[in-house]
């Protein structure tokens, strides 16, 4: 069985991180999408909340599974047998950081692939940055994130 993990803050999910997913599943047997807390990060919606938002999002793909760590990812994946990262690309400036933490990643275990998927065409422009900020403006996001998130963001 083939089996790959995507991680990511997912604050929120976007239909971005959504077609990377669907994507992915239709590749790999088994997905797992881990809502991963880094320390050293500030988010905007609660752990609780980014988990329930990407278990909704995802219910209807039935080899995705939505996951948590506030571990080290890569461990994540050796512990649920799961050979290949899944991360995605959007432009030349997400390049440095993804080839660095790729790098950091295969550090820790060299027996686990990183795999990149590009953005989709009309999805590159996606990022759950822009999202939070068109919704505090009051841009209409409804086509930027799948149903569940809209409704979070109502709950704020
Ligand atoms: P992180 O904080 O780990 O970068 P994100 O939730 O921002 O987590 O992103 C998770 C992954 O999804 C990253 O590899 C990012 O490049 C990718 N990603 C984000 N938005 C998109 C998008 N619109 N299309 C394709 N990949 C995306």
């Amino acid at each position: 069985m083939k089996k790959a993990i995507y991680p990511g803050s997912f604050d929120p999910l976007t239909n971005g991180h959504l077609d990377i997913i669907k994507r992915a599943s239709d590749v790999f047997d088994k997905v797992y999408v881990c809502v991963a807390d880094n320390p050293m990060k500030k988010y905007f919606f609660t752990t609780e909340e980014r988990l329930n938002m990407a278990k909704e999002s995802c219910k209807d793909i039935p080899n995705v599974e939505v996951i948590y760590t506030d571990g080290v990812v890569v461990n994540k994946a050796h512990e649920l047998g799961c050979k290949v990262i899944v991360r995605g690309l959007r432009a030349v400036t997400d390049f440095e950081f993804e080839f660095q933490l790729a790098a950091a990643n295969e550090f820790i275990n060299d027996e686990i692939e990183t795999m990149f998927l590009m953005a989709s065409s009309g999805k590159g422009f996606i990022s759950s940055s822009y999202v939070k900020d068109f919704y505090l403006n009051n841009v209409d996001i409804s086509s930027l994130v799948p149903e569940p998130v809209l409704k979070y963001f109502k709950k704020r």
